[in-house]
């Protein structure tokens, strides 16, 4: 059975109090609540990431960062390795998100290089995969996926210690979601590429996310969608209230 993943992402938002008070919240919802197969994961900025993982005790909410660089450690200034997130035991760490190729420059090879030293730590990978607006256009969606999917699991062992978001460019912080059927069609191709090139066994077991302006209003329909496995959330996942509605939606269907 596939795990769903409700996953915030903070993106670099919240004062400290902001967000420990937001942990204190989510946590004593979370602690009353029959989870099932959900699996609840807050993303926080990395100077929160030892405070947040202090809520973490008995698996209610698993902890991620944001990012990762891809050297064991040394003269990186302001960068985090993922043997210091091991250290810290935290769970996931996205990796390749749209904001980190556009604005950092961060290309598949690096994002290759940066899953394999999360995996040697055993932390587990968030891989953000998704085309822009104009490669949608321009017809070429699944043709950017694939080839974002060969380049960064390239030489890359996978069990379960995989998850992928599917986050098309243009929905994410616009307001602009992906049609329930347009994600799953997207959704369907990354399962049948990971069955093919690994194994239908993998490919059944690993959590796929839709990620692009996700809400409240919106999660029930996507969620209903066979190969749609939870949510990577940027802008709602910042209000709590909208944090917990989301949560209850997964553990109702
Ligand atoms: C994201 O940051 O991964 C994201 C999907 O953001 P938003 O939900 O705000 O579109």
């Amino acid at each position: 059975m596939r795990k769903i993943i409700i996953a915030g992402n903070w993106k670099m938002n919240k004062a400290f109090s902001e967000a420990e008070d937001f942990m204190v919240e989510l946590t004593d919802f979370l602690n009353v609540k029959k989870l099932g197969k959900v699996e609840v994961v807050v993303c926080s900025p990395s100077p929160y990431l030892e405070m947040a993982s202090d809520f973490a005790s008995e698996n209610r909410v698993f902890i991620g960062a944001q990012n990762v660089n891809e050297n064991d450690f040394g003269a990186y200034t302001g960068e985090i390795s993922a043997s210091m997130l091991a250290s810290m035991e935290i769970d996931y760490c996205i990796i390749g998100h749209s904001e980190r190729r556009k604005y950092y420059h961060e290309t598949d090879d690096l994002i290759n290089s940066k899953l394999k030293k999360l995996q040697e730590f055993e932390v587990v990978p968030i891989l953000c995969i998704g085309e822009t607006l104009e490669e949608r256009e321009k017809g070429i969606t699944e043709q950017v996926i694939l080839s974002q999917l060969t380049k960064t699991l390239t030489n890359i062992k996978i069990n379960n210690d995989l998850v992928i978001a599917y986050e098309p460019v243009w929905a994410i912080g616009t307001g602009r979601t992906a049609t329930p059927q347009q994600a799953q069609e997207i959704h369907f191709l990354i399962r049948k590429w990971i069955s093919e090139k690994f194994s239908s066994e993998i490919s059944n077991s690993i959590s796929i996310l839709y990620g692009g302006s996700m809400k409240p209003e919106n999660i029930r329909e996507l969620l209903h969608q066979p190969d749609i496995d939870g949510g990577l959330i940027g802008g709602a996942s910042l209000d709590i209230e909208k944090f917990k509605a989301m949560i209850n939606t997964a553990v109702e269907l």
